[in-house]
């Protein structure tokens, strides 16, 4: 588990301060690079219909669509006033796109719905400014970045990228906010000093996880209530204003939407932010952590909060993977079969499953008595071979049940 891909490109992402002349600039940028978007769709589709016509395959990839890009430059005065390289970097994104597109249409592995879609049109209202720029493209100079064609953007550093980054795609998202992400190789790991201390997890409903540790239970994000409020709040007036079918949206329908989109991203930061705190904390205090291997089920019929307790959970979940991960640690997914029914002293299972109103697990063999989460806690860091510091030091071999996922 704890053996890390040796330097995994990661995506850091940042928020944007830009003025409004380098927000214009981008704009016309991103209108010139969607023409050359489309011009790369029309190119490829009537290679394709002729090549089905003529029977000769008709080749239309990026060398004949750099070619083409050069002849609509000097037809175009408006065209070859922007940056090549936003636009030849349109034309590999294309490329991939297609061959990405070509290659999903054979994989019998994929969904129908996956399998659709070769690159499509991007129309002015409907596609999101989006634009890519390589080792040309870029340069990190101090605290700002200068895109080619003179564009410059001022992300707000929230932490230190770990190398150099190899490439960078600048965006907006949907509630008109625009962000940088860089594609940067993270060094193989950063090792945190041993601390000789092993912990159990258990994922919960009432609490997100509880733990062997007195200190480092998490309870589920509060943050989502009072949001939740005002989310519901949201909703209704939408559905109040919801406009009728093919007409065109009120201006107070476009303002309740966008005031829930905004409460979602808000809600979804926080949540991130409390996972990976919590997450860090756990992988710098322990060497040892077994985790209970949590898989949602998203029923069809669950109730609300059930869902969003399991999203939460799978979102924790692979956090601390990742971090684990990162800084070396010996992680272990242990199957949560019986970990409710099993005695983390003496290893007894009890005949009947607890039921969930009942706190506290007494053992009738051994007498032990523990609050329910903390015992199955306590048995899935057993079932990991992880001994509690101060036993005896001596790590047991792993029991069979115990098996790592
Ligand atoms: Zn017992």
């Amino acid at each position: 588990m704890s053996s890390s891909a040796r330097g995994a490109k990661v995506r850091y992402a940042y928020r944007l301060r830009m003025s409004a002349t380098a927000k214009a600039l981008l704009l016309a940028e991103w209108d010139r690079c969607r023409w050359v978007w489309n011009q790369c769709v029309a190119a490829s589709d009537a290679a394709h219909r002729t090549s089905i016509t003529t029977g000769v395959k008709l080749e239309c990839g990026p060398a004949q669509l750099d070619k083409l890009l050069t002849g609509w430059r000097a037809e175009h005065q408006w065209l070859s006033d922007g940056s090549s390289v936003a636009q030849q970097q349109t034309i590999r994104d294309f490329g991939r796109a297609r061959t990405k597109a070509l290659s999903d249409r054979k994989d019998k592995r994929l969904s129908p719905r996956q399998r659709r879609g070769l690159p499509k049109f991007k129309s002015k209202h409907r596609a999101a400014p989006s634009l890519n720029y390589t080792l040309r493209g870029f340069v990190l100079d101090g605290r700002v970045i200068r895109l080619a064609g003179g564009i410059v953007v001022r992300p707000l550093w929230s932490r230190e990228l770990p190398a150099a980054p190899s490439s960078i795609r600048v965006y907006r998202d949907a509630l008109d906010r625009w962000w940088c992400s860089f594609v940067v190789t993270r060094p193989d790991t950063e090792l945190l000093p041993t601390t000789g201390q092993s912990i159990g997890i258990d994922w919960g409903v009432v609490d997100l996880a509880v733990t062997t540790s007195a200190n480092h239970d998490l309870e589920h994000p509060q943050h989502g209530r009072a949001a939740a409020a005002r989310l519901t709040r949201y909703q209704r007036m939408m559905a109040r204003r919801k406009p009728a079918r093919g007409a065109v949206p009120s201006r107070g329908y476009k303002a309740a939407k966008r005031a829930a989109a905004k409460q979602h991203a808000h809600v979804a930061a926080q949540r991130v932010d409390t996972g990976r705190k919590w997450a860090k904390s756990i992988v710098t205090d322990f060497d040892q952590i077994a985790v209970e291997n949590f898989r949602p089920k998203f029923l069809a019929r669950s109730r609300t909060a059930r869902k969003a307790a399991d999203g939460a959970i799978a979102a924790t979940k692979r956090g601390l993977i990742e971090q684990a991960d990162k800084h070396g640690r010996d992680l272990v997914l242990v199957d949560p079969k019986y970990t409710t029914t099993d005695c983390s002293s003496c290893g007894a299972r009890a005949k009947h499953l607890l039921p969930l109103s009942k706190r506290i697990y007494r053992c009738d063999y051994c007498g032990n008595v523990a609050p329910r989460d903390k015992n199955s806690a306590s048995v899935i860091r057993n079932r990991a071979g992880f001994v509690p510091a101060g036993v005896d030091g001596i790590r047991p071999e792993r029991s069979p049940s115990g098996q790592a996922a």
